[in-house]
C-alpha cells in the first residue's frame, strides 16, 4: 500500500499562483490533490503547516556537492589561478572515493536544509554519489565529469568515457538518480571530447552538462585556439541541444543568444559565483524576454560558498535589478519560478517544479514565525527578500518526508558533520605542503 500524507498549509504557492489555507493530498511519489481549507481525511498521515508557506522544492541546475570539502580553502582569486592553483591540484590528489563519502552527503545535508528538492552535479565518482542521492531521497542529474588531462576517478579519456558509459548503464533506470556526462568546458575538452561525449549523452538520452562562457579570459581563449566565439565553436561541433545544461553564460554575443533559443539550450545561472569570481553579470532578463529556458544553480561551494538555494535566488533577482538599473527586473514571482519550474524545464524534468495533482510531490516548506519573517503580506516576496536556508522546516521529496521540523529524516547529519571535520584535516596538510 503505498503511503499517504495530508499537508495543510497556511499559504501555498502551486507554480503559478499563491493561495491562502490550502491542503495537498499526496499518494506515493505524486500529488494527487490539492484542496482548499483544512482536510484530513482517513488514512492519512497529517502534517500540520499552518504557520507556513509550502512551495515547490528548489531545482539547483548546477552544482559540484563535494565541493563542501574545499569550502573557504581559496577565496578571492580569479577564476583560472583559482582553478589552476588551487582547486585543479587538490581535486587530483585528494579526490576518491573516500572524499566523495566523506563531502558528498555533507552537501546533501546542507541542501535538505536549503529546501532543494532536485540537483544537477558535476563532479567525479558518480556512482558513489548516486548511493547517497538515493539514501537521501532526493533527485539528482549526476554528470561524470570529463576532462582533457585527466579527472581523479581516471586519467585517460578513453578510461574516462567508458566510466561514464558504465555509470549511465547501471543508473538509467534509477528513481532517484539520472545518470549524466560533464564534460567540463570548452576550453578543457577539446573538441573530440566534446564530441565523444555528445554521442555518448546522445545514445543514451541523458543530459550533457557544461560550463560555457564563464569569463572573459575563457572567451578569449577560445577565440585565440578555433577564431571564433565558444557557442559558435560548440555550435559548429555539433553538440548543442534541449539536453545541454550550460553553467553560468554570462558573456554571450547577441548571435550566441540567438543559438542557446534556436537549440532549445538551458542555462544554469550562477549569480553568487560569478560575483565572488568576479566572473561579470549573465543578461539574464534578456534571457528570459528573448524566450531562451533560464534557471539558477549555486555552484560548488569553493566560489559561493554556502548551497543555500533563498541566497542564491536573492542574489539572481537584486543583481538583475543592479544590472539593468530596473526595480522591477526579476520579481519574487518569477524569480521563484527559475527556480523551481525553470530548473525542472533545463534538467528536463516533466512532472517537477509545481504542486499540482500529477506532478511529483516534491514540497518546501517556510517556517513564517521566525523574527525575520514577521509579519506576512506575501510570502513568495519573504521567500526571496527576507527568508535564509535556515527557515526551511520541512522538505517532502518524491512523496517522502526527507526533513521535518528541521530534523533530517534520511541522513545522520551528526556524522556527516563529524566525518567532515576530522577529513579536513588531511586537506589542510596537502595545501600546505603545496
Ligand atoms: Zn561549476
Amino acid at each position: 500500500m503505498s503511503r499517504k500524507i495530508a499537508l495543510y498549509a497556511g499559504y501555498l504557492f502551486d507554480g503559478e499562483k499563491l493561495s491562502k489555507d490550502v491542503t495537498v493530498l499526496i499518494e506515493g511519489e505524486k500529488v494527487t490533490k490539492v484542496e482548499k481549507g483544512f482536510i484530513e481525511p482517513d488514512g492519512y498521515e497529517f502534517i500540520d503547516k499552518r504557520e507556513h508557506f509550502a512551495f515547490p522544492a528548489f531545482v539547483d541546475t548546477h552544482t559540484h556537492s563535494a565541493m563542501t570539502g574545499m569550502r573557504g580553502l581559496a577565496d578571492d582569486l580569479p577564476l583560472m589561478e583559482w582553478l589552476n592553483k588551487y582547486i585543479f591540484p587538490v581535486e587530483l590528489k585528494l579526490v576518491d572515493r573516500d572524499f566523495i563519502n566523506t563531502f558528498f552527503p555533507l552537501a546533501l545535508v546542507e541542501m535538505i536544509h536549503s529546501g532543494i528538492g532536485t540537483f544537477a552535479d558535476m563532479y567525479f565518482f558518480q556512482d558513489k554519489a548516486a548511493l547517497w542521492v538515493k539514501k537521501a531521497g532526493l533527485r539528482a542529474v549526476l554528470a561524470e565529469g570529463v576532462i582533457d588531462f585527466g579527472t581523479p576517478n581516471k586519467k585517460g579519456v578513453e578510461e574516462q568515457l567508458s566510466f561514464v558509459k558504465e555509470f549511465i548503464e547501471n543508473f538509467k533506470k534509477d528513481d532517484n538518480v539520472i545518470p549524466a556526462i560533464g564534460p567540463h568546458a570548452p576550453y578543457t575538452c577539446s573538441p573530440d571530447l566534446l564530441k565523444k561525449s555528445w554521442e555518448i549523452a546522445e545514445k543514451y538520452d541523458v543530459p550533457y552538462l557544461i560550463h560555457v562562457s564563464e569569463t572573459e579570459d575563457e572567451v578569449e581563449i577560445i577565440l585565440k585556439k578555433y577564431g571564433k566565439r565558444p557557442v559558435i565553436h560548440l555550435k559548429d561541433i555539433g553538440v548543442l541541444g534541449p539536453r545541454v545544461v550550460s553553467a553560468h553564460s554570462v558573456h554571450l554575443s547577441d548571435e550566441e543568444m540567438e543559438i542557446f533559443k534556436e537549440k532549445e539550450v538551458g542555462v544554469s545561472h550562477n549569480p553568487q559565483s560569478n560575483m565572488k569570481l568576479a566572473s561579470g553579470i549573465a543578461p539574464l532578463k534578456k534571457y528570459i524576454d528573448m524566450g531562451i529556458k533560464v534557471s539558477v544553480g549555486t555552484d560548488g561551494t569553493a566560489s559561493n560558498n554556502n548551497l543555500d538555494f533563498i541566497d542564491e535566488l536573492r542574489s539572481a533577482s537584486l543583481l538583475q535589478k543592479v544590472f539593468t538599473k530596473d526595480p522591477t527586473a526579476l520579481p519574487a514571482e518569477l524569480t521563484l519560478k527559475i527556480g523551481t519550474k525553470g530548473g525542472a524545464e533545463v534538467l528536463g524534468l516533466r512532472d517537477v517544479g509545481e504542486i499540482k495533482a500529477g506532478f511529483s510531490a516534491d514540497i518546501a516548506v517556510l517556517n513564517l514565525s521566525s523574527s525575520n519573517l514577521v509579519p506576512v503580506y506575501n510570502p513568495v516576496s519573504h521567500l526571496i527578500y527576507a527568508a535564509s536556508a535556515q527557515n526551511i522546516d520541512t522538505l517532502i521529496v518524491k512523496g517522502k518526508v526527507i526533513m521535518e521540523d528541521f530534523e533530517i529524516k534520511t541522513l545522520d547529519e551528526y556524522a556527516i558533520k563529524e566525518k567532515a571535520k576530522r577529513y579536513s584535516q588531511k586537506i589542510k596538510e596537502v595545501v600546505n605542503e603545496g
